[in-house]
């Protein structure tokens, strides 16, 4: 398949890790419209992974489920493997699976750290090895990582989070470099603060500091993040390479 047959839609493959909810959810929905195929991969919960499928046939893709713990190498291998055999190629990989264990720096346990820097930024790295192989032998691919706008100005209560983000910035721009003779773009998205579970279980008290803390007065919706990763994923994004999008209504500028 050349690159311009690609062109936006029709047939392109795209993996996205952590799909089964939120954000991941509206990437899985996005990239699927005009007969994507796409790669659905979850942790756990396989009721929210099978609705998730279920909009991306409804949006006119197709979808392949496929359970792994993105933190365990053996376990991406296995996800590569599965997409490989079934579709033949990834075009489009989007890190999207993220963890928060918030907590004080001097009160945080080192499992903590350790469950956050593996699932954001560990796995990242795992799954991005794993995927760039294909990708190179193709002379084409798309990397989008879903890192924060913590992870560019901090956030007091957030240590891990904030590291593994910042390191994602870090990894996505040595990778832009390395594979950019390839014809592979790779950038990352800095969302803000976006509606989902994740943060569903955070205060009122916090909320309310988040919101005054955005110009434009509000929480983003995963459909806000699934529209730059689509733009991205297209060919009208061919020049745009190691770069940070924030979708963030303003609060990082
Ligand atoms: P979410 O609703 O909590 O969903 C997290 C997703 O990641 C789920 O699909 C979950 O699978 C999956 N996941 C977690 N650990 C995994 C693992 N080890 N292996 C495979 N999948 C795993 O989170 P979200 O708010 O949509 O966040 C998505 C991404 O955006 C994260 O990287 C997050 O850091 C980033 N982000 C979010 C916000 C925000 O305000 N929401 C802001 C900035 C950045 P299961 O359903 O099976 O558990």
């Amino acid at each position: 398949m050349t690159s311009e047959s690609r062109a936006d839609g029709m047939g392109k493959v795209s993996l996205v890790t952590g799909s089964s909810r939120g954000i991941g959810r509206a990437i899985a929905v996005e990239l699927a419209a005009g007969g994507g195929q796409v790669v659905v991969n979850y942790a756990g919960r396989v009721e929210a992974a099978e609705e998730t499928a279920r909009l991306v046939r409804a949006a006119g893709g197709e979808a392949l489920l496929v359970q792994a713990n993105v933190r365990q190498v053996s376990e991406v291998e296995r996800l590569v493997q599965c997409v490989l055999e079934r579709f033949g190629r990834i075009d489009v990989l989007v890190n999207n699976a993220g963890v928060t264990r918030d907590g004080l720096l001097v009160r945080m346990k080192d499992s903590d750290w350790d469950e956050v820097l593996e699932t954001n930024l560990r796995a990242a790295f795992y799954v991005t090895r794993e995927v760039a192989r294909p990708m190179m032998k193709a002379r084409y691919g798309r990397i989008i990582n879903i890192a924060s706008v913590v992870g560019v100005i901090g956030n007091p209560g957030q240590v891990n989070y904030v590291a593994s983000k910042a390191g994602l910035i870090g990894l996505t721009k040595s990778v832009a470099k390395e594979l950019a003779p390839r014809h592979i773009t790779v950038n990352a998205i800095a969302p803000g603060w976006i509606e989902t579970d994740m943060t569903e279980a955070l205060s009122p008290e916090t909320l309310a500091s988040m919101r005054s803390a955005i110009p434009l007065g509000r929480p983003g919706k995963p459909e806000d993040v699934a529209a730059a990763v689509g733009f991205l994923a297209s060919e009208q994004a061919n020049y745009i390479t190691g770069q940070v999008l924030h979708i963030d209504g303003g609060m990082a500028m």
